[in-house]
C-alpha cells in the first residue's frame, strides 16, 4: 500500500506530552514554553489506559478531553495514541491470562509495559474496543493529524511463550504448512526423532523446550524461525485489530506505530503494508553512532517504498535505559535531527516534552526539565532547532532520496544466521550490514535499504550482506542486475538456507553459485581479534582507464576476521587471497563478470573497513556513484529530491574536528541564506550542517 502521510506545511516538531502526569497549572506553562521552541505537534495519550478505562465496564475520557481541548486551544496538532502499550492493573488482576509468559516459561503477574500476550482474546478485544472508542470520540478533532497505535511493539523480550500463544502458533503453522508431513519436512523432523504426529504436540521453542543458553541457541532452527515469524504476525494482528476499529470512525487520518529501527524481534517488512506511514524512535546506542543511525533511517524509509517517514521519538539530552547515559554534546541534537531530515524524515519529535515526576523515565531527557526551565542549554538548543525548522518551511517536505544503490535487509536471514549452531556467534548480522553500509555512506552514495522482495530495476549497485536465507526469486533478481550491467556484492554466509532454514543440498552459496561463479569449499571461524591478512589486487590493473588509474589503489592488505570461507572459483576472477593459515594463497574475494558487463563480487570473509571500502568503491566508481566528499572522513552527504526535481543536499560534519571541503554544487544554504558557489571551500565546524538548495545543473561530478 502506498504511503499516506499526514498533511503539513513544514517538518513537524514536538513530541510526547503527558499532561495527565502533573497538575493543570503546569499545562499553561508547558504551552508557553512550547511557543518559544516552535513546537507544532504533540503526541498525546501513549500510556493512559488505566485512566481511560478504570474497570472493564466503564470508560472515562474527561481528563483526555481536557488535554485535547488545551492542545487544540494552543493551536498545536495532535498525534493521538491508543494507550494499549501498557496494561492497567485491574485488567491483569481480573484476567491473569492477559499477561506475558517469558522465554523462561514464567507467567508474569503485573508490572512493566509491553506486558500483554498478543494472543490473548481478552487483550485483543479490550485493546480494539479502546481504540474504537477513542476514534469514535476524537475523530474530526481539529488538528488531529495521525493515530499512533500501541507503542514499540515487541519492546519487552520480543514476545510471549504462553499456552494461548502455543495454540496460536499451531493455528499459524497449519495455515503455513497445511499438513504435518510438510511441517516435519520443513523442520527436518527426522533429526533427533522430532517427527510430529499431531499438531497438539507442537510447543513454543523456549528454555522449556528447544533452547539452551538463550534465545539464540536452539536445537531446531526451523521451529524457532517459525516462532519468530508467528510472534511478529501475532503482534501485527494486534495492530490490525486497533486500526480496523479506528477506521470504523475515521476513514482518512493516517495510522502508524513507532518502530525501533534496527530491531530484531519484529519483521518490519512484514508490517510495512499495514502502516499508512513509517515512524520510528531514534535512540543511538552510543555517542558516535551516526552511521548506524543513517542505516536505520534508510531502513525505515525503505518500509514505504522511499516515502518520507517520521522520527516519532528522540531524546533532547539523555536516555534513561542504559547503564551510562551521557548527554548529547552541544550541537549534536541539531546535527542528528538534520541527519534524520536529510534521510527522509518529515517530522522530528521528542520523547519527552516534560520530564516525568517518577518511575522509569524520571531522569530521561526532556524538552522541559522538572523545574520547567527554558534557560537551560538543552531548551535553548531545542528552541534554536525549532526556529530553523520553521524557517525551512516546506522546502524538503515530501522530497525523496534519489538512490542508485540498494542494500538488502532480511529479517529471516538476521534471525537464522544468529540462531544457528556451528557458525560464529561473534559474526553478527547488523555488524555485517553496517560494515558494507559504512563503506557506502563514507563514499557518499545515496542508499535505499530494501527487503529481499523489492524490485531492483532502479539500482546500479546492489549490496546483499549475509543473505543467509535465500527466498524464492532473489537469485534471479540479483542476476538481472548483473545481466543489465549492474554490480552486486555479497558477503560470507550467503545462500546457505532455504525459507524453512534448511541447507541446500548443493555447493555453497547454493542457488547463488552460478551468479558469483564461485563455490565455498570450507568455512573457518576465529575468535574476535584473530586476523588473517587478505591481499586485494585490482583486477583491472591492466588496461584500466586513465580516470580509474588515478582513483584506484592497485592493491591493499585488509585485516580479515571472524569468518574465513575458502573459495573455489568457477568462472570468477580471484581478487583477494588469504595470507595465513593452511589456506594461505587460497581465494577470499572474487569477482564474476557477466556477459552484459555486470559484476558479481563475493567476499568470503569479514574484511576490515579499508578492505570493504576498497571493494565497495570499485563497484560505485564503475557507475559514477562515488560522492564529492568521499575522502572527508565522517562528512556525510545526503540528498532529497522534490517532485519538481529540485535537489537539496545536506552536508553534515560528524567529525570531532573542523573540515574544509570543496562545494560540489552552487546553491543557497537554506539555514544561513548564504550563497555557495560550486568549487568554493566550505568550512565545516564540528557538528556543522549545510542544507544546500542546489541551483539547477550546477552539480560537479
Ligand atoms: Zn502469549
Amino acid at each position: 500500500m502506498p504511503a499516506q502521510l499526514p498533511a503539513g506545511a513544514k517538518i513537524r516538531y514536538g513530541g510526547d506530552h503527558n499532561p495527565e502526569q502533573w497538575p493543570r497549572e503546569v499545562w499553561d506553562a508547558d504551552h508557553a514554553a512550547f511557543d518559544l521552541a516552535s513546537i507544532d505537534t504533540l503526541t498525546l495519550n501513549v500510556f493512559a489506559w488505566a485512566t481511560l478505562q478504570p474497570d472493564e465496564d466503564s470508560y472515562d475520557f474527561a481528563l483526555l478531553d481536557a488535554v485535547v481541548e488545551r492542545t487544540v486551544a494552543a493551536g498545536r496538532d495532535i498525534v493521538l495514541a491508543t494507550s494499549t502499550g501498557a496494561l492497567p492493573p485491574w485488567l491483569a488482576h481480573r484476567h491473569p491470562e492477559v499477561t506475558r509468559t517469558d522465554f523462561q516459561g514464567r507467567r508474569h503477574v503485573y508490572g512493566q509495559r509491553h506486558n500483554a500476550c498478543p494472543s490473548s482474546p481478552v487483550y485483543r478485544r479490550l485493546s480494539a474496543e479502546l481504540a474504537g472508542r477513542l476514534a469514535e470520540r476524537y475523530a474530526g478533532t481539529p488538528g488531529l493529524v495521525a493515530w499512533h497505535v500501541g507503542n514499540e511493539y515487541g519492546g519487552f523480550d520480543g514476545g510471549c511463550w504462553c499456552d494461548l500463544c502455543a495454540a496460536g502458533f499451531r493455528d499459524w503453522l497449519q495455515q503455513r504448512y497445511g499438513t504435518l508431513d510438510r511441517l516435519n519436512d520443513a523442520w527436518n523432523g527426522a533429526f533427533w526423532s522430532h517427527t510430529f504426529t499431531d499438531w497438539a504436540q507442537v510447543v513454543p521453542p523456549s528454555m522449556l523446550s528447544e533452547h539452551w543458553r538463550g534465545p539464540d541457541h536452539t536445537a531446531f532452527q526451523g521451529i524457532t524461525l517459525d516462532y519468530r515469524r508467528f510472534q511478529s504476525d501475532a503482534m501485527l494482528a494486534n495492530f490490525r485489530d486497533e486500526k480496523a476499529r479506528i477506521r470504523e470512525h475515521d476513514a482518512t487520518t493516517p495510522v502508524t506505530t513507532n518502530f525501533m529501527g534496527l530491531f530484531r524481534p519484529i519483521d518490519y517488512h512484514r508490517w510495512a503494508a499495514d502502516l499508512d506511514f513509517a515512524s520510528w524512535d531514534n535512540y543511538p546506542p552510543g555517542p558516535r553512532e551516526h552511521v548506524r543511525t543513517a542505516l536505520a533511517h534508510d531502513l525505515m524509509r525503505g518500509l514505504k517504498d522511499g516515502a518520507p517517514f517520521w522520527v516519532m521519538e528522540q531524546t533532547p539530552t539523555i536516555t534513561a535505559s542504559r547503564d551510562v547515559n551521557p548527554v548529547k554534546r552541544p550541537g549534536v541534537l541539531r546535527l542528528w535531527s538534520w541527519q534524520a531530515v536529510a534521510h527522509g524524515a518529515d517530522a522530528v519529535l521528542y520523547f519527552q516534552m516534560r520530564q516525568s515526576r517518577g518511575a522509569s523515565e524520571k531522569y530521561h531527557g526532556a524538552v522541559l526539565d522538572h523545574a520547567g526551565r527554558t534557560d537551560t542549554r538543552a531548551f535553548r538548543e531545542v528552541a534554536a532547532l525549532g526556529a530553523e525548522l520553521a524557517a525551512l518551511g516546506d522546502a524538503v517536505l515530501g522530497a525523496r532520496t534519489p538512490a542508485r544503490v540498494a542494500l538488502l535487509v532480511d529479517w529471516d536471514s538476521w534471525w537464522l544466521a544468529e540462531m544457528t549452531d556451528g557458525l560464529n556467534r561473534h559474526a553478527r548480522y547488523v555488524d555485517t550490514a553496517l560494515a558494507y553500509y559504512r563503506a557506502l555512506w563514507q563514499a557518499g552514495a545515496q542508499v535505499d535499504v530494501v527487503p529481499v522482495t523489492a524490485g531492483l530495476e532502479g539500482y546500479d549497485v546492489v549490496v546483499a550482506p549475509m543473505l543467509h536465507v535465500l527466498h524464492d526469486g532473489v537469485a534471479g533478481r540479483l542476476g538481472d542486475v548483473v545481466a543489465r550491467g549492474g554490480s552486486v556484492i555479497a558477503s560470507f554466509w550467503s545462500g546457505r538456507a532455504d525459507e524453512d532454514g534448511n541447507a541446500f543440498l548443493m555447493d555453497v552459496p547454493g542457488p547463488l553459485a552460478p551468479l558469483f561463479g564461485v563455490r565455498v569449499e570450507e568455512t573457518d571461524s576465529a575468535a574476535p581479534g584473530v586476523v588473517n591478512p587478505v591481499t586485494l589486487i585490482d583486477p583491472d590493473r591492466e588496461g584500466e582507464t586513465a580516470e580509474a588509474a588515478t582513483t584506484h589503489v592497485e592493491s591493499v592488505v585488509s585485516e580479515a576476521s571472524l569468518v574465513f570461507e575458502v573459495l573455489v572459483p568457477q568462472g570468477a576472477e580471484v581478487v583477494g587471497t588469504y595470507g595465513a593459515d593452511f589456506y594461505a594463497g587460497r581465494p577470499a574475494v572474487t569477482r564474476h563478470r557477466g556477459p552484459g558487463g555486470g559484476e558479481a563480487w563475493y567476499l568470503g570473509t569479514a574484511l576490515d573497513d579499508a578492505g570493504t571500502a576498497w571493494v565497495v568503491r570499485r563497484a560505485l566508481a564503475r557507475h559514477g556513484l562515488v560522492g564529492p566528499y568521499a575522502d572527508a572522513e565522517d562528512v556525510e552527504l545526503a540528498v532529497r529530491e522534490g517532485a519538481d526535481g529540485e535537489r537539496t543536499a545536506f552536508v553534515l560534519n560528524h567529525a570531532e574536528v573542523a573540515v574544509d571541503v570543496v562545494a560540489h554544487a552552487s546553491g543557497r544554504d537554506l539555514l544561513t541564506g548564504r550563497d555557495v558557489a560550486a568549487g568554493e571551500t566550505l568550512h565545516l565546524a564540528p557538528t556543522d550542517v549545510v542544507v544546500l538548495r542546489e541551483d539547477a545543473q550546477t552539480t560537479r561530478r
